[in-house]
């Protein structure tokens, strides 16, 4: 039941993937990690889908990782007093704090704080910015815009305002509510919307009080800006090309995405290629070739996860969908130009011991016949480092620490194993090859590498690289102590 791939797949959990079955589905095609979007959905079904991710976990006995995506500061107009309203181009249209309904003259815009930060030439985007407004004036509780791009605009549609790092808050009360519900139900990642600077992840880290790993989603301009500050700060990346590829041009965002993985893989940081891989199938069995080629991209380019959002939450398909990102991977990692381009992208700054051994434990593994590298792990820190150097051989994290193991589940190549507290080398060492053979990894006959930090049970100590052999007697042999 082990996955024969690297690369992770995230699906997000609708209207169309809220039952067993399904999710179960989802978790046989492939799926490693199932995201919860908080701007969909009642906390009641927030707890049931994550209720239903525990059960299949249990069952399946291997850590499942959920992510709770937060929906951060979204602005939205207010409603019109005749639905939805044509905005002619070169027309004029204010927004302003007056919650009297909209019409082709004016709509609400209810968050002060934008119009104490615009200024005149700013840009607003509505509705995913199929409408684009120009300000022309403002002040403490308007803004007199001109249409630049024309459009229908109707009921709390969304409002992006690229230029201007906004004073708003990261974390909305909805998202101070949200965040502690799903701290409480037990997610193992907490995704930030509209992150603007690297104070917004601390800020959430603060609230997480380390009840889950926190991911910042990459989507204005801002974070692209300060994205190695927010890199510093967060744990884990994602490209959310969906609002990026609104408050930038769509054709800026590719040489982000490739950017932003090649940054984070060289931190050891799992990053998710997010949003439209597979848009088609909301509708359709079968992706374009271009959806394919996409799904294909991320992963040539080293990302550590690709996601679907409408295709599995809410789109005809979702089944087929994690099937056909599964067999992508398959095809582009049995691809010899692949491991070329993996390895020529490889970026590690050697800074301590972890990252000397693991570097050891790659070139071991790939010089000798190794079939596993085995890492002990407290916090996670060592398997991530080994998959940012993102071996030939299959990666095997044990732990105690079933949150440490569900927070891998993101993280490239990266298979997760429960052990019980590890006092001894040798115990550690007959649980790795238990491990490697049980996955189907390895037989008694071959070899793995081991990684362990002496004393054990310590985060950050990893100080040991042991070959070993897979067959027990041989191991009590070697390790007589
Ligand atoms: P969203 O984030 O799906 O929550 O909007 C992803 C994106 O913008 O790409
Ligand atoms: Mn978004």
């Amino acid at each position: 039941m082990r996955r024969n791939r690297n690369v992770k797949i995230v699906a997000t959990l609708g209207p169309a993937s809220s039952d067993l079955d399904t999710i179960r589905a989802l978790f046989d095609a492939g799926a490693d990690v199932f995201r919860l979007n908080m701007s969909h959905g009642s906390h009641g079904e927030i707890r049931a889908r994550h209720d239903l991710v525990r059960q299949i976990e249990a069952e399946a006995g291997r850590p499942i990782a959920l992510l709770a995506d937060l929906q951060g500061p979204k602005l939205r107009v207010g409603a019109f007093a005749t639905g939805p309203v044509e905005l002619e181009e070169g027309a004029a249209f204010r927004l302003d704090l007056d919650d009297a309904p909209g019409d082709a003259q004016r709509v609400q815009l209810p968050h002060p704080e934008i119009f104490a930060a615009l200024e005149p030439g700013a840009e607003l985007l509505i509705n995913d910015g199929k409408i684009r407004l120009e300000v022309v004036a403002c002040g403490a509780d308007f803004a007199d815009c001109v249409v630049a791009v024309g459009g229908v605009i109707s009921d709390r549609k969304g409002v992006n305002v690229p230029d201007v790092v906004l004073p708003l808050a990261a974390l909305s009360d909805k998202d101070r509510r949200d965040l502690e519900f799903v701290c409480d139900l037990g997610v193992d990642w907490l995704a930030l919307s509209f992150v603007q600077r690297a104070e917004d992840v601390t800020e959430a880290r603060a609230l997480a009080r380390g009840r889950a790993a926190i991911m910042a989603k990459i989507e204005k301009p801002a974070a692209v800006k300060a994205f190695d500050e927010i890199l510093a700060a967060a744990d884990g990346i994602m490209v959310a090309r969906g609002d990026l590829g609104v408050e930038l041009p769509v054709h800026a965002v590719p040489p982000i995405q490739k950017r932003l993985v090649r940054r984070t893989r060289a931190a050891a940081k799992p990053v998710i290629v997010a949003t439209q891989m597979l848009e088609s199938m909301i509708e359709s069995p079968m992706p374009t070739r271009a959806e394919v080629s996409d799904v294909a991209t991320a992963i040539y380019e080293g990302a550590d996860a690709v996601m679907l959002s409408a295709e599995s939450a809410a789109g005809a398909y979702p089944v087929e969908a994690v099937a056909t990102m599964n067999n992508v991977a398959i095809s582009v990692e049995g691809d010899p130009t692949w491991r070329e381009v993996i390895v020529a992208s490889r970026k590690i700054d050697h800074v301590g011991v972890a990252d000397g051994i693991v570097a050891a434990a790659r070139e071991i593994a790939e010089t000798t016949d190794i079939k596993a590298i085995c890492c002990f792990t407290e916090s996670g820190s060592t398997p991530s480092k080994v998959a940012r150097e993102r071996p030939q051989v299959p990666i095997i994290a044990l732990s105690p620490s079933p949150a440490t193991l569900r927070r891998l589940c993101l993280t490239w190549g990266i298979h997760c194993v429960a052990t019980g507290p590890i006092d001894r080398f040798k115990s550690a060492v007959v649980s790795a090859a238990r491990a490697a053979r049980d996955l189907g990894l390895a037989t008694e006959q071959e070899q793995i590498v081991v990684t362990a930090g002496v004393p054990f049970n310590v985060p950050g100590t990893t100080n040991i690289l042991r070959v070993a052999p897979c067959d027990e007697r041989l191991i009590y042999r070697a390790e007589a102590e």
